[in-house]
């Protein structure tokens, strides 16, 4: 049984109607009437400008960004709010990693990555490559789909800068051993950055003791509006990073000659940031602290392993990735022998269930397998039986007309 009642989840999502099984969560994940209301909240009584205005509106809109920071940052168990910069995503925080902590290195310097990392874990680092003559190196993947941790000793070195992996993959979703990773980055005093924008979305995070220096995800994956994310950073890492972008309310003074830049978080968050936004995310992080943990955990446990089960029973599937529960997210992708992961995405579509097919921003991880792309079923909290009923009554339908 699942131990919390899934029927009253699923009716505070307004856009789960019957019929429709969502299981793109790695994508974007839907958002509660608890976010709506918050969001709408904050645009109907408190909407201005922040960290200019002197009146009322202004005033309550400043306190209100203020408190999304505070609650983001118990979100990650930040040693101070100002350890969390709001970005649009996971792909603006590393790239603004890849700008401030890159604009001091040195040509030959070196940043590994992996081979499974998406492609806003890849390309920030190759733009970095070619402004500062940076070395990339990758951390190669096992067979079943996680990454080499066994290939650290080799890849980590005295150039070594910094170690910038995923704490769980898109594609596999397999969970990242971040222990083994920060000893070996540590060894050579190498800062770790993580992209948590699959983790995030799983529950509070304590950044103090994953030990790492960056944690980076999206509001739109944890169950709030697109446009908004976290770049979480270490405190006197954050202090000696140049800016990213120019503008409005990064600086503490600026004249023609020079500009003084503000400190840490506002450094970073040149212009108007996304203000209601950061607001309906934190209310997404308390709706989250809010689920049952433990029988969540059990329940996405369950229903995993309902997905693993019924594709190894399926002769002609073959998993791609863990195909154990054992350090894995709710996230399985899979490749049907002689089918095109878009019919069979085609297919499950006209039966009203969401499935993702392709290479899931992950080129070098599709090359690295040797397959053009996989479907990929990923979970939340508020998916239920009926959805995987729904999804292998779909692949049936696939194997039947793929004979
Ligand atoms: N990293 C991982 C592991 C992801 O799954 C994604 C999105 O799919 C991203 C980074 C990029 O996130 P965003 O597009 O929200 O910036």
């Amino acid at each position: 049984m699942s131990g919390f009642d899934v029927a009253a989840l699923r009716r505070e999502f307004p856009i789960l109607v019957p019929g429709l099984h969502y299981l793109d969560n790695a994508a974007t994940a839907q958002t509660p009437r608890a976010v709506l209301d918050a969001l709408i909240a904050h645009e109907t009584t408190h909407r201005a400008n922040v960290l200019r205005g002197v009146y009322r509106l202004a005033e309550e809109a400043t306190a209100a960004y203020h408190a999304a920071r505070v609650e983001l940052a118990g979100y990650v168990n930040a040693r101070d709010p100002n350890e969390v910069v709001f970005t649009s995503g996971t792909t603006g925080a590393i790239n603004l990693v890849a700008h401030g902590f890159g604009a001091a290195l040195k040509p030959g310097d070196e940043i590994v990555i992996s081979v499974l990392e998406h492609h806003s874990n890849i390309v920030p680092w190759q733009l970095l490559r070619d402004r500062a003559g940076v070395v990339l190196k990758a951390l190669p993947v096992t067979l079943d789909g996680r990454i080499e941790l066994a290939e650290l000793p080799r890849l980590i070195g005295p150039r070594t800068r910094l170690v910038a992996v995923t704490h769980a993959s898109n594609v596999t979703g397999a969970v990242t051993d971040v222990a083994t990773v920060v000893a070996a980055a540590r060894s050579v005093g190498a800062p770790v950055l993580l992209d948590g924008a699959q983790m995030a979305p799983h529950g509070p995070l304590d950044v103090q003791a994953l030990g790492v220096d960056f944690y980076a995800f999206s509001g739109h994956k944890m169950f709030a509006p697109n446009g908004v994310g976290v770049l979480w950073g270490r405190a006197e890492v954050l202090a000696a990073m140049a800016p990213f972008q120019g503008g409005g309310e990064m600086i503490r003074r600026v004249t023609l000659a020079r500009t003084e830049y503000a400190d840490p978080p506002h450094r970073f968050e040149a212009g108007t940031p996304p203000i209601a936004q950061a607001v309906a995310l934190a209310a997404a992080a308390r709706w989250v602290r809010g689920l049952p943990a433990e029988a969540v955990h059990a329940h996405l446990r369950r229903l995993t392993e309902r997905l693993l089960d019924g594709l190894a029973a399926r002769g002609r599937v073959r998993v791609i990735g863990p195909t154990g529960l054992q350090g894995r997210l709710a996230t399985v992708s899979f490749a049907v022998a002689r089918v095109h992961p878009h019919d069979v995405c085609q297919i499950l579509d006209a039966r009203g269930v969401a499935l993702r097919g392709g290479h899931h921003c992950a080129q070098p991880l599709m090359d690295a397998l040797d397959l053009a792309g996989t479907a990929r079923a990923s979970l939340a909290p508020y998916n239920d039986d009926g959805d995987i009923d729904a999804f292998f009554a779909g692949l049936d339908d696939v194997l039947r007309r793929f004979p």
